[in-house]
């Protein structure tokens, strides 16, 4: 198949799932297999546990040419209904013993049990056929079903694996789920497509990187501020060769951390669903903590203010940012009017993310536009620079900045912080050191946890 690099079956990389190794040969075989239950369907929905059920079912998918839509697992009945409701899927692909399916259900393919010893698929439907309907991690609202084509996959994929020098010689290591971009397009397709053995940990503990002797590393912040609190863990990596994190904010010091204990400078990359994987740290190039680096080839990145005026790349003034890239969604799926007002006139995709651009066109992502632009008192302060400020105190783990409802100043800086022994007065104190005074918080609320979805981001809404 042309997507995963047209190698054939007996090509030796394998991908391992916790115990469990099969080689390309018997993923294709057992692809084909799903592939030959499913043909005709106009989509099928996937059980997506991190499991090698779900590699082969997705797989089967690409094969038929049928649209597949991955089912966070954990997902609750609202959710799932949603999901299967909204994408039109006529089947669900599951392991046996592994669903518990719901009333409502689209009849289930048990993947685990079907035969594997068939002739191969070997179908190729167009580069704009849909391959895969994504839905948004919800950090701002219901998830959307975003269409992605066989050519925008293939198109993210190239990008990443010049920018990142990735080859077949390289190792992947990581333990994401498998029903967004990162664990399933980077963490999945591209292995596969690059030729690269992939290792998926099952779970992203710090001890399963650490064991898994890979050269290339993908999570997410949460799971690299893990690792950077764990010399072994973070020692262990030493010899990989990229530790790749995406998805969310690096905090800065956490940045440091991982440094000062792995040895490596992590390289970072934005991206959403609908654009894949947009901007990123070059393998060969420059890291800078706080950013995320140069478009990727075929890339073109602008920034507008809120009437959509032009706004400098000078390295300081905010904007909203603006892309133009080959490895664009198709639309929401049945939200024609969410597509349209996703897309300025011009044609540039709306990201709805806040970034600076420099004149050497490095980015810096300050955060989302409706939760982490706070205004107040006629400043815009951006939530990343505060939560950055509060975790370079040594006892606080976890922190996430909003703007709340202010007489005066219209919103307030307020944080929300998880801590292991430092008060509210002592972190506003520590950060003053730092922060211009408008940019202080004016409350701190000491939490146990902060509320977050499945990759880890925290979700602003759930705050208080
Ligand atoms: P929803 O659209 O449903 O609210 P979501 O935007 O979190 O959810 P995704 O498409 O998974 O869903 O996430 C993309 C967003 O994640 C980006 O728009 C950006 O806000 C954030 N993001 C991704 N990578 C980075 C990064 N390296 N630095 C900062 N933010 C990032
Ligand atoms: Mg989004």
């Amino acid at each position: 198949m042309e997507l995963l690099g047209g190698a054939g079956p007996d090509q030796a990389a394998a991908v391992r799932i916790g115990d469990r190794v099969l080689s390309r040969g018997e993923l294709l075989h057992w692809a084909s297999a799903v592939a030959a239950e499913i043909q005709g369907a106009p989509a099928v929905a996937v059980h997506a546990t991190a499991s090698a059920e779900t590699v082969a079912a997705v797989l089967g998918g690409l094969l038929a040419g049928v649209p597949v839509v991955p089912l966070p697992p954990d997902s609750g009945p609202a959710e799932r209904a949603h999901i299967l409701g909204d994408s039109g899927a006529r089947l669900l692909l599951a392991a046996r013993g592994a669903y518990e399916p719901g009333e409502e259900d689209p009849p289930l393919v048990p993947v685990d049990a079907l035969p594997r010893d068939g002739a191969l698929a070997h179908a190729e439907p167009s580069p704009d056929a849909t391959a895969l309907i994504l839905y948004t991690s919800g950090t701002t609202g219901p998830p959307k079903g975003v269409l992605i084509s066989r050519a925008a996959i293939a198109a993210g994929l190239d990008a990443l694996a010049e920018a990142w020098a990735w080859t077949a010689a390289d190792t992947v290591v990581h333990g994401l789920p498998l029903f967004h971009v990162h664990g399933l397009v980077l963490g999945v397709l591209g292995p596969l497509r690059v030729g690269s053995p992939l290792v998926h940990t099952v779970r992203p503990h710090p001890e399963a990187y650490a064991a898994a002797g890979g050269s290339l590393y993908f999570g997410v912040p949460t799971v690299w501020s893990r690792i950077a609190a764990d010399p072994a863990a973070a020692g262990a990596l030493r010899g990989a060769r990229l530790l790749v994190s995406g998805s969310a904010p690096l905090p800065v010091p956490v940045f440091e951390r991982l440094e000062a204990r792995s040895g490596h400078r992590p390289i970072e990359r934005y991206g959403m669903t609908e654009t894949l994987i947009t901007v990123s740290t070059r393998a060969d190039g420059e890291r800078r903590p706080g950013h995320v680096g140069l478009p990727l080839p075929g890339v073109e990145t602008r920034l507008a203010a809120e009437d959509g005026a032009p706004v400098a790349h000078d390295g300081e003034t905010p904007g909203e940012l603006h892309v133009r890239a080959p490895m664009m969604f198709g639309g929401y799926l049945g939200r024609p009017d969410a597509t349209a007002a996703a897309f300025t006139p011009d044609g540039w995709f709306r990201t709805g993310d806040i970034a600076v651009i420099g004149p050497d066109g490095w980015h810096r992502v300050v955060g989302r536009a409706s939760t982490d632009l706070i205004k107040s008192g006629g400043y815009r302060i951006g939530a990343g620079e505060v939560e950055n400020a509060l975790l370079a105190h040594p006892a606080v783990r976890e922190a996430a900045v909003v703007g709340t409802p202010h007489a005066d100043l219209g919103e307030q800086v307020t944080a929300y912080v998880v801590a292991d022994g430092a008060g509210a007065d002592e972190l506003i104190a520590f950060v003053a050191a730092t922060l211009s005074a408008h940019k202080r918080p004016r409350e701190v609320r000491l939490v146990e946890s902060l509320p977050r979805n499945a990759m880890g981001k925290v979700v602003k809404s759930r705050l208080g």
